[in-house]
C-alpha cells in the first residue's frame, strides 16, 4: 500500500544518496492536484512545523515549510518544501496515515515542486524508501508489557540502552543517549513519573522528586521499560 502520497512508489524523483548525499527521497508532483496531498506515514504526533516560506535560493539548503512528526517507536518523520498555507495540522496533534498533512509544493530550497521525505531512527537519517510502502511503526500483537510493578515513581535505575526524547517539559527537541555504564552518572536517573497507558511509560530525572512537581526538575524525558534497571 502506498503511504505519504498516492502512488509513492512511482514517484520518485531524487532517490537517497546516503547520510552525507541527498538524505531523503523527493517524490514529484501531479497535475491532478488530489495526488498532491500528503499523508502522515503512520500513527504519530507532529512534534513540529514550520510554515510561511516561500521559494529560497538552493545555497540556503533550506526544507522549506515542513511538518516533523514522531512515531511511537522513536521514530520520526519530516515532510518538506510544502506549499506555503496548506498545513492542516498544529504540533502535538495526534495523526495517522489518513491524516492529510499539507500539500506538495516549492518552498524552501528546490529545484521544482516536490514532496522531500525523510525518515530518523535515533536522530539519524536514514533510507526512507521502504517507508513509501510500510508503516514505520506497526502496532504489535503480542502484548508488550509497558509498565511494570517492578517500579515505582522515586526508584534509582541504570539506563541500559538507546534515547529518551525531550518532553513538553523540557521544550525543544533534545534526546539524551544512554549506555547502561553503570560507572557513568549519566546512566543513573530517578523515576518522576509512570504512565501506564503510553510505550514509553517512565519519565526519568536526574534528582527524585522529593514532593516537588515533575516541571520543577530538569527532565530527561520519557523512555521504555526495556530501557532501565533497577538498581
Ligand atoms: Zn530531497
Amino acid at each position: 500500500m502506498s503511504r505519504v502520497i498516492n502512488d509513492s512508489e512511482n514517484r520518485i524523483t531524487c532517490g537517497w544518496q546516503g547520510y552525507k548525499g541527498h538524505n531523503g527521497v523527493d517524490l514529484g508532483w501531479r497535475v491532478d492536484e488530489v495526488q498532491n496531498n500528503i499523508y502522515a506515514n503512520c500513527k504519530g504526533k507532529v512534534i513540529d512545523i514550520k510554515d510561511g516560506l516561500g521559494t529560497l535560493p538552493l545555497a540556503d539548503k533550506s526544507w522549506g515549510n515542513y511538518v516533523l512528526i514522531e512515531h511511537p517507536n522513536g521514530m520520526k518523520s519530516r515532510y518538506a518544501h510544502l506549499r506555503k498555507g496548506t498545513i492542516k495540522v498544529n504540533v502535538g496533534q495526534e495523526v495517522d496515515e489518513n491524516t492529510i498533512l499539507a500539500v506538495i509544493g516549492e518552498s524552501g530550497s528546490v529545484n521544482g515542486r516536490h514532496l522531500h521525505f525523510e525518515v530518523y531512527r535515533d536522530n539519524d537519517r536514514i533510507d526512507p524508501t521502504e517507508y513509501l510502502t510500510k508503516p514505520i511503526y506497526e502496532e504489535k500483537n503480542e502484548e508488550q508489557p509497558k509498565t511494570d510493578d517492578t517500579y515505582k515513581v522515586g526508584d534509582k535505575v541504570l539506563v541500559l540502552t538507546g534515547y529518551a526524547t525531550a518532553d513538553s517539559f523540557g521544550g525543544g527537541s533534545r534526546t539524551a543517549y544512554y549506555n547502561g555504564d553503570i560507572n557513568d552518572s549519566s546512566n543513573i536517573k530517578y523515576i518522576t513519573k509512570i504512565q501506564t497507558d503510553s510505550p514509553r511509560a517512565y519519565h526519568l530525572s536526574n534528582e527524585p522528586l522529593n514532593g516537588r512537581e515533575i516541571k520543577d526538575t530538569k527532565p530527561r524525558g520519557w523512555v521504555s521499560i526495556g530501557q532501565i534497571k533497577k538498581i
